[in-house]
């Protein structure tokens, strides 16, 4: 399990600050989720504007 960026995410980066392990970084405006380090805390979904990161 971890959790996954969606497209309503405006690249405002809040998230890559709030994950304790680094597994968040941007790609073309967007921010995506490396799978293989996330912990699936949930500091990203409690972080982001828009509601973009989930649980898959
Ligand atoms: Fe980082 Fe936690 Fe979000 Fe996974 S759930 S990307 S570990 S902040
Ligand atoms: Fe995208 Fe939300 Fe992360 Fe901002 S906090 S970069 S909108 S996923």
């Amino acid at each position: 399990m971890a959790y996954k960026i969606s497209d309503e995410c405006i690249g405002c980066g809040a998230c890559m600050d709030a994950c304790p392990v680094g597994a968040i970084s941007e790609n073309d405006g967007k921010c995506v989720i490396d799978a293989a380090t996330c912990i699936d805390c949930g500091s990203c979904a409690g972080t982001c504007p828009v509601g973009a990161p989930a649980a898959e």
